[in-house]
């Protein structure tokens, strides 16, 4: 068989000993292809390339745990000593080769593999699926700066021992289930009544290191617990610390794995009381970790800005940001990406030493390309996310109005592109990615995914260069073009 209008990726080449490597875009779409020795340790089917044999291995989880052996560079590896680390994740498992390039030339560590339980569910795809789009990806760019994997918003020690076989290097241990929510809002009385029923040698321990006691932080921030504060902290999270302490214990303790702790998915904002209550204690019970995610004040909405003050939010994250730097840790912003008017403050108030994830948007700038390519394609799915909308809000939590968007019918095909300019349009057509990707027609066949993965190959470069450019401006607002070094990071109080 002779493979024609090979389509050869140029960061790909590679040798080892007698084998030649590259990758390929051919008819029967993207593959990897082997000569010499190496050839039998794949899956795949010999083809004749001017004269010589290859094994065209397609691009499976096997064949990506075999190249990960053989290259040490396709393997996911922590970040630790890494001052900027961003999530880039890719829920449609294409995105990678833009997100590597738009982050090979700047000092920025990026984490490939990047989902979370809900999301694999959502898009039908597997831990060592999403690890494997990444090596691929990381072996066509010839990509030898290294990336991490992270199994986000995990909350079971199944899901993180799962996530850790799978070769996740980093774990983000999701408390949410485990912080008492109703004791944040609920009557002193009541937290005084559930104080007293906590085992006595627990809280008067507990007593010792925080009553009457103040904690210097940094130049005037200091964190003090009034007894009603820290009653309510106790209750609140004690439980989190407990199931983080269990996990790290159990999982973490002694691999090199970049462990966050996230408090993030709660209904209220972590006050810095909160956020040095579970740092210290997790801390003073042995913990490492990696970073920790607060939840800030104000909104972070799939896909569009920061909703809420910013000046607030900049007053919130200088202490959220010293408790971290003085404890060692990064602080982990999960921005539910496009967060452009608070990014600067993020590069700044942690001179730029900071974890941050993006995940959202990369699907929208697939959707942008697809608006302007497939004005038919588009049309339906903008008809669909409207109409399943409700389904996808049991999810995730968005306040659009869906007046504000244009009947699609009104709006001529050079003009949808615009609807990914819109903010209520983004929200709708960003939290029903799931569904538009696990949709089926009547006889089961996919309603859109095989449609939206073919087009999205036949505009590959489109694709690349949109992310580029939308995930390039995320990293120039946070600063990741100033170098540490050169002593443009300012620290500022
Ligand atoms: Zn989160």
């Amino acid at each position: 068989m002779t493979v024609e209008s090979l389509d050869i990726y140029p960061g790909s080449e590679r040798r080892r000993g007698g084998s030649v490597y590259f990758m390929a875009d051919t008819e029967g779409g993207a593959g990897l292809f082997v000569s010499g020795p190496d050839m039998e340790l794949f899956e795949g089917t010999d083809v004749a390339l001017s004269g010589e044999t290859f094994k065209r291995c397609p691009l499976t989880v096997e064949n990506s745990k075999t190249l990960r052996k053989l290259f040490e560079f396709a393997n996911p590896v922590s970040h630790k000593g890494r001052n900027i680390t961003i999530g880039l994740g890719d829920r449609l498992g294409i995105a990678s080769t833009g997100h590597i390039r738009t982050v090979r030339e700047l000092d920025v560590f990026p984490v490939l593999a990047q989902q979370s339980i809900r999301e694999l569910n959502l898009t039908g795809r597997t831990y060592e699926g999403v690890l494997a789009a990444a090596v691929w990806a990381v072996f066509r760019e010839g990509y030898t700066k290294g990336y991490g994997a992270d199994g986000d918003h995990l909350k079971t020690h199944a899901e993180v021992e799962h996530a850790l076989e799978c070769g996740y290097t980093m774990i983000t241990l999701d408390c949410s289930e485990h912080i008492r929510n109703d004791m944040v809002t609920a009557a002193q009385t009541m937290v005084d009544e559930r104080y007293c029923t906590l085992p006595a040698e627990v809280t008067s321990q507990l007593e010792k290191v925080y009553l009457n006691k103040s904690f210097h932080i940094y130049n005037d921030i200091s964190i003090e617990f009034s007894e009603a504060d820290f009653r309510r902290a106790v209750l609140v999270y004690l439980p989190a610390v407990s199931h983080a302490l269990s996990i790290y214990s159990k999982l973490i303790k002694g691999k090199d794995v970049d462990f966050e702790v996230s408090i993030d998915e709660t209904m209220s904002t972590t006050s810095p009381q909160s956020h040095f209550f579970v740092a210290n204690e997790l801390i003073r019970k042995g913990a490492e970790f990696a970073s920790l995610a607060p939840r800030f004040v104000g909104e972070f909405q799939k896909g569009i800005d920061y909703i809420g003050d910013t000046s607030g939010f900049e007053r919130d994250f200088l202490v959220h940001a010293r408790i971290a730097d003085k404890f060692g840790y990064k602080i982990s912003v999960h921005s539910g990406s496009d967060k452009f008017s608070i990014f600067p403050i993020v590069g700044r108030l942690t001179s730029g030493k900071f974890h941050l994830k993006t995940a959202g948007t990369s699907w929208l700038e697939a959707v942008r390309v697809i608006a302007k390519h497939d004005p038919g394609l588009y049309r339906e799915m903008h008809v669909f996310a409207l109409e399943n909308l409700g389904e996808a809000k049991k999810y995730y939590h968005t306040t659009e109005d869906t007046s504000n968007i244009a009947a699609v019918g009104d709006v001529p095909d050079a003009g949808l592109a615009d609807y990914l300019e819109h903010e209520d349009a983004r929200r709708v057509l960003h939290i029903t990615y799931g569904l538009i990707l696990m949709a089926e027609r009547d006889d089961g066949a996919p309603l859109f995914r095989d449609r939206i993965y073919n087009f999205l190959r036949a505009h590959e470069a489109e694709y690349f260069a949109a992310l580029e450019r939308h995930i390039g401006r995320h990293l120039t607002a946070l600063g990741a073009e100033n170098e540490v070094e050169s002593g443009k990071w300012k620290v500022e109080s």
